[in-house]
C-alpha cells in the first residue's frame, strides 16, 4: 500500500534506496538490483532523491564493478546526489550475511575512475572513508564534487581518534564538504553522542560546526537553508535550536510486518535542523530498506 507524501515531508526528508546489499526484517542480508528505469521514475517524481547508501563494498564490488555502471550514469544524467558507503563494516562481515564483503573494497580512492568518468557526479562518500585517511583526503583534493559525511565514526570510534580524523580533513581545507551524520538506525540516543563528537572538537570554530552540522549538508542538497532554518538570526554560528521538534520514527522491523516506532527528542540534543534530518534520511533509508512495500509516509 501506497500512502503518498505528506505536504511538508519534502522539507525534512530525503529518501533513498540502499543497493546492492540491504538488510530485510530481523536482519538478513539479500542482494538487490533496482531496475534502472523504476528509477528513474521515482527520481522523476520526487519520491526519491538520492541514490543509496551504495553498498558496493558489503556486494565484494569496487566502484567501478560494470553492475554499479548504469546507476552512476543514471545519477549523473538525472543529477541526482549519491551516496556511497565506505570504509568498514561490522567485525567480520564476510561471516555474517555478506559472504562477499572485502575490506579493501573500503577505499574511497577506488571510486577515481567513476569520477573521471562522471566529472558533474554529486557524491558524498559515508563514514568518513575511515581508516583510509591519506586516501580520502587525496580523493577530495583531486575532485572537487566529492564530500565525505562522518556517520559512524562520531560515534563509533574513541574520541580521540575520532578528532585526530576529523582534524585532518578539516586542516587539509576540506572543511566545506563534511556534512554531519549518525548512521543510527535503532539507537536514536546515540544521536545525542554523535553531536557531542563534533561540539568537543576544540580544534573548530563555530563556524566551522556550524557548517558540519548544517551549512555543508544544506549545499549538497541544495536545501533553501533561509527557508528550513525559518527566518534570520537562526542560521549564523552558534544558533541554539532552530525548530524544536519531536518525530515519530518508525525503525526497522524486528520481525517482518512488525512495527515499532520511537520518539526523538529534538530539543535535547539539536544545535541545527540538518544535523537531525541527517540522521532521519539514515533512518529512513533503514526502513525503507526493511520492504519495499513501506513508502515514504511511514515516517511521522
Ligand atoms: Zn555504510
Amino acid at each position: 500500500m501506497r500512502l503518498g507524501r505528506r505536504p511538508n515531508e519534502k522539507e525534512r526528508f530525503v529518501g533513498g534506496i540502499e543497493f546492492p546489499r540491504r538488510t530485510l526484517p530481523v536482519y538478513r542480508r539479500e542482494s538487490t538490483y533496482p531496475d534502472p528505469d523504476d528509477l528513474r521514475a521515482l527520481y522523476a517524481s520526487g519520491e526519491l532523491g538520492l541514490m543509496g547508501e551504495v553498498t558496493a563494498q558489503y556486494a565484494g564490488l569496487a566502484p567501478t564493478a560494470q553492475d554499479l555502471a548504469p546507476y552512476f550514469a543514471l545519477a549523473a544524467e538525472m543529477g541526482v546526489p549519491v551516496s556511497f558507503h565506505t570504509g568498514f563494516g561490522p567485525q567480520m562481515s564476510a561471516q555474517r550475511g555478506d559472504a562477499d564483503f572485502r575490506m579493501r573494497l573500503g577505499n574511497p580512492l577506488l571510486l577515481e575512475d567513476v569520477l573521471v568518468r562522471h566529472p558533474d557526479l554529486h557524491l558524498y562518500i559515508a563514514h568518513g572513508g575511515y581508516p583510509y585517511l591519506d586516501d580520502t583526503v587525496a580523493l577530495m583534493m583531486q575532485y572537487s564534487q566529492v564530500y565525505v559525511d562522518i556517520s559512524a565514526i562520531d560515534w563509533l570510534l574513541t574520541r580521540d581518534e575520532f578528532h585526530r580524523y576529523l582534524r585532518r580533513l578539516v586542516d587539509a581545507r576540506l572543511g566545506a564538504r563534511i556534512p554531519f551524520g549518525t548512521d543510527q538506525m535503532i539507537w536514536p540516543d546515540t544521536v545525542a553522542r554523535a553531536i557531542e563528537a563534533v561540539e568537543s572538537a576544540a580544534f573548530l570554530s563555530e563556524h566551522q560546526k556550524h557548517a558540519i552540522f548544517f551549512r555543508n549538508a544544506a549545499e549538497f542538497f541544495d536545501l533553501d537553508a533561509d527557508h528550513l532554518l525559518g527566518g534570520p538570526g537562526l542560521a549564523g554560528p552558534g544558533g541554539t535550536v532552530v525548530r524544536a521538534t519531536r518525530t515519530p520514527l518508525v525503525l526497522r522491523p524486528r520481525e517482518p510486518g512488525a512495527r515499532g516506532s520511537v520518539t526523538v527528542g529534538v530539543e535535547s540534543c539539536m544545535k541545527s535542523w540538518c544535523a537531525m534530518s541527517r540522521t532521519l534520511l539514515r533512518m529512513f533509508c533503514a526502513h525503507r530498506k526493511s520492504s519495499t512495500a513501506l513508502p515514504l509516509t511511514q515516517i511521522g
